[in-house]
């Protein structure tokens, strides 16, 4: 309560928490009143704390425990690790997904498949539906990039991680990919995360670019609130004033969201930083932070890529990096 709170407004606080069949505690302090609300449903909390606000003395509405109960190391202390098709995400092995920003054509795809493969990768990523700024870009191949993304994972056993931006498209989507990726434009289509989260297929959440650690979260709440527990959380870079890079890596996400959530965390170093020649700094910078796997973009012929190519990485780059990253897991206690 506000210091000049009258009497009669801290009553009426209490009176109305009892009347909504809650329980009032109060901590008579010295200078003001703190009034605990015990006994609310977490799914009422977030509409608690707007309902309170309103009433005249009440200085300020504090939440105790998150609002991303289930995604909460509190909830759930051990690290999630997650079943991709037989490749673990979560554990002791850093898990790396490679591949082309969109599935171009089956040529090129399935010789970046090769090549990741050989190079170490886990995964295969490849955009088929391309959320693009411009509605004149390249948007992609569609179901028919779908098609070649299965078969590059027929060829090569790489699980594939593609993105999926309706939420009409999400059994489509799912019909081929092992893992459902949601890009940092939708983190907060709610619709889209309720229907990925209705599948049980594993979901990479991308983090909105404009979006707080406490905002993705709350994201992959929708998702776990559903039942499906298996999302993989991404740091992408966020937007600030620095211009220099495509986006600004939050290397801090990694040790703040390993923290508050058991879910795994990996970092995309290509659009965080939006040019191949640092992405290599990038990727090792979030091993050595702690995450757990990472989300690069590879290209055959980057100079003719149709989208992203001066971020992507030329096979032989990717390949001298995974063996630096091996390194660096090592000085971690943990391996590639
Ligand atoms: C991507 O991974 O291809 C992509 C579009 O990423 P983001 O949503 O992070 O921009
Ligand atoms: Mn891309």
């Amino acid at each position: 309560m506000r210091t000049q709170a009258t009497p009669e407004q801290t009553q009426a606080v209490e009176d109305e928490i009892q009347r909504i069949g809650l329980r009032p505690f109060i901590n008579p302090g010295v200078e003001r009143k703190v009034i605990a609300v015990l006994g609310a449903l977490d799914a009422k909390k977030a509409d608690l704390v707007e309902h309170f606000h309103s009433f005249p003395g009440v200085e300020r509405v504090d939440l105790i425990s998150h609002l991303w109960k289930l995604a909460s190391r509190e909830y759930h202390p051990a690290d999630t690790v997650i079943d991709v098709a037989g490749v673990k995400i979560g554990g002791n092995q850093i898990t790396i997904a490679a591949g082309p920003c969109s599935v171009e054509s089956e040529a090129q795809t399935t010789e970046i498949a090769h090549r990741v493969k050989e190079a170490g990768a886990h995964m295969l990523r490849g955009g088929a539906f391309k959320p693009r700024t411009s509605p004149y870009a390249f948007q992609g191949l569609g179901e028919e990039g779908l098609k070649i993304l299965a078969k590059a994972r027929a060829e090569t056993g790489l699980p594939v991680v593609t993105e999926v931006m309706d939420p009409h498209d999400v059994n489509l989507v799912a019909r081929y990919a092992d893992v459902l990726q949601i890009g940092t434009r939708n983190m907060q289509n709610y619709p889209l995360l309720k229907r990925v989260g209705a599948t049980k297929h594993p979901v990479l959440l991308k983090r909105g670019l404009g979006c707080k650690l406490r905002d993705l979260l709350m994201s992959a709440e929708y998702i776990v609130a559903e039942g499906n527990h298996n999302v993989i959380l991404c740091e992408r870079g966020i937007m600030t004033f620095e211009d220099s890079t495509r986006h600004t890596t939050d290397i801090n996400a990694v040790p703040v969201l390993k923290h508050w959530t058991h879910l795994p965390v990996i970092v995309d170093p290509s659009h965080a930083t939006g040019d191949s020649k640092y992405v290599g700094a990038v990727s090792k910078a979030a091993v050595a932070a702690g995450a757990d796997g990472l989300l690069v973009e590879v290209h055959n012929d980057p100079q003719h890529a149709l989208s992203d190519g001066p971020q992507s990485l030329r096979p032989e780059e990717f390949k001298a990096l995974m063996e630096q990253i091996g390194r660096i897991a090592e000085a971690v206690g943990r391996r590639v």
